[in-house]
């Protein structure tokens, strides 16, 4: 385990693609920090809903800027990656579908991805971390030494997420599951500001048919190779 070097792994794809999942199985693995960047565009948009800056498909970018200038928002991580405005937890509440349905629109205005950087530059900085969602290795950390796409068919992903919701208690039917997924895809890809896509340098996973340790033996077997480790990690 510490034959990995202390480097910063950046994994993005689009919704759904059991990025988070895979990221937290190598944080645990070699002893890495694990962050969820989505998790701090969705505690945003709880933050721009609840302070009602957010009606039907508007929202009122100014007020939320100013907010976020005024006081802005302490996001934070505790135990098992759950994530904090202060000291509330809002992990159940960021999982909603009604923060999904909002929250790209919300990420895809520039002020909020500079807010949400800068906090993600402050925790990149102490390194030997993993890191996911849409623009880590393309604006985030363009210098990521090891940069993972991962992606899945639809089905794939919009089930997994689908058996999430329900796994919680959030009966949700499965096509505005899979129609969230596919607006938000949208939304991500196009917006203006550090769009997703692929870095030219990642590594591409599929993982429609793989379970989680075979996603992790991949992994384990292109870092050897990267990093030039000879012996079982
Ligand atoms: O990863 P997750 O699905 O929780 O992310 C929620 C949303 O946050 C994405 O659909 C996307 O709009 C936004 N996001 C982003 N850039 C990131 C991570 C997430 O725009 N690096």
């Amino acid at each position: 385990m510490n034959a990995v070097p202390d480097i910063i792994i950046a994994i993005d794809g689009y919704s759904a693609t059991g990025k988070s999942t895979l990221a937290k199985l190598i944080a645990a693995e070699f002893g890495f920090t694990y962050l969820d960047s989505g998790a701090m565009y969705r505690a945003v948009t709880l933050f721009a809903m609840e302070s009602g800056f957010v009606s039907g498909e508007s929202i009122n970018a100014d007020a939320l800027r100013q907010a976020l200038e005024k006081d802005g928002l302490d996001i934070n991580f505790g135990a098992e990656n759950r994530t904090f405005i202060g000291d509330r937890c809002i992990e159940k509440e960021i999982r909603s579908m009604e923060v999904s349905s909002h929250v790209s629109p919300v990420a895809a205005l520039a002020f909020v991805r500079a807010f949400v950087d800068e906090k993600l530059h402050a925790w990149g900085r102490r390194g030997r971390v993993v890191m996911d969602g849409r623009d880590i290795g393309t604006a985030v950390f363009p210098e990521a030494q090891l940069k993972l796409f991962v992606t899945a068919s639809d089905q794939v992903r919009a089930q997994r997420r689908y058996d999430e919701l329900i796994s919680k208690g959030q009966q949700t039917p499965m096509q505005d599951v899979m129609a969230n997924l596919k607006e938000r895809d949208y939304i991500d890809s196009h917006r203006e500001t550090n769009p997703l896509r692929q870095a030219e340098d990642a590594f591409v996973l599929d993982n429609s048919d793989m379970n989680l340790h075979e996603e992790l033996v991949w992994v384990k077997g292109l870092i050897m190779g990267r990093f030039g480790i000879f012996e079982s990690i």
